[in-house]
């Protein structure tokens, strides 16, 4: 397994935030958003080479010997075919010692087999800001297979951003589904900039205005250790 890193911290963004949890985040991604906050762990050359007995083994002793049975696998891009297998045996393993699984996926595609084995899924819906297309069909996919166990999450650097998830939520409510899971706001904080108070003002007003589909939730990690700060 190409690893870039594993360690204990305490969820900072979507609707999980304030969770502890292990984090084991894959080095390898060949999507390449413009607003990636962890382009440290694009290469698929880089990271730790750990079999999957030396990752069970960190995770175990990174969560105080076992007292935390919650692990988020991430990346990097965890299901990009380079990482797939790897990440199966992973969550299959960690299934069997009863650990809570969530893993966190770029939009790209739905998973299946993985993602019927794990808890919750996190999927991306990327906006024009990141210069990356996620196919609506992955969202309509998700309520269809995966009702109750995952979320969207959306980066939101301007309005345009707003406007693009905005009217995806309209066309999924067009095509007669119920919106039953949390599609999450999260006003983007880059690494060379100070907190985007009024960003964030700006997308709260917005989604009030528009009737509150979403939640925006903020990157809490980023308040408290600051936007470059990595494994927090
Ligand atoms: S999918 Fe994730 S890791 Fe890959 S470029 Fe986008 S934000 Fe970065």
């Amino acid at each position: 397994m190409r690893i870039n890193s594993i360690y204990l911290a305490t969820e900072g963004e979507g609707i999980w935030v304030g969770t502890v949890q292990i984090f084991v985040r894959f080095n390898g991604c060949g999507i390449g958003c413009n607003n990636c906050d962890s382009s440290y762990t694009w290469s698929f050359n880089e990271g730790l080479d750990m079999s999957l007995t030396e990752v069970l083994a960190e995770i175990h002793q990174v969560g105080h010997n076992g007292l935390i049975k919650r692990v988020s696998i991430t990346g990097g891009d965890p299901l990009n075919c380079k990482n797939y297998d790897a990440a199966m045996s992973l969550a299959k393993s960690l299934k069997e010692k009863n650990y809570y699984l969530n893993i966190e996926a770029s939009g790209d595609r739905v998973a299946k087999e993985l993602f019927a084995l794990v808890d919750f899924i996190s999927m991306d819906y990327k906006t024009p800001s990141s210069g990356v297309n996620t196919p609506l069909s992955v969202i309509t996919q998700m309520i269809d297979q995966f009702s109750g166990k995952f979320q969207v999450k959306s980066v939101i650097e301007n309005l345009q951003d707003f406007e693009y998830v905005k009217n995806a939520y309209t066309e999924i409510k067009r095509g007669l589904r119920a919106i039953n899971f949390s599609w999450v706001l999260t006003p983007s904080y880059n690494t060379n900039e100070a907190f985007p108070k009024e960003r964030f003002e700006s997308i709260l007003n917005w989604n009030e205005s528009c009737g509150g589909h979403f939640r925006v939730v903020g990157q809490q990690h980023k308040w408290v250790y600051g936007p470059k700060k990595t494994n927090v």
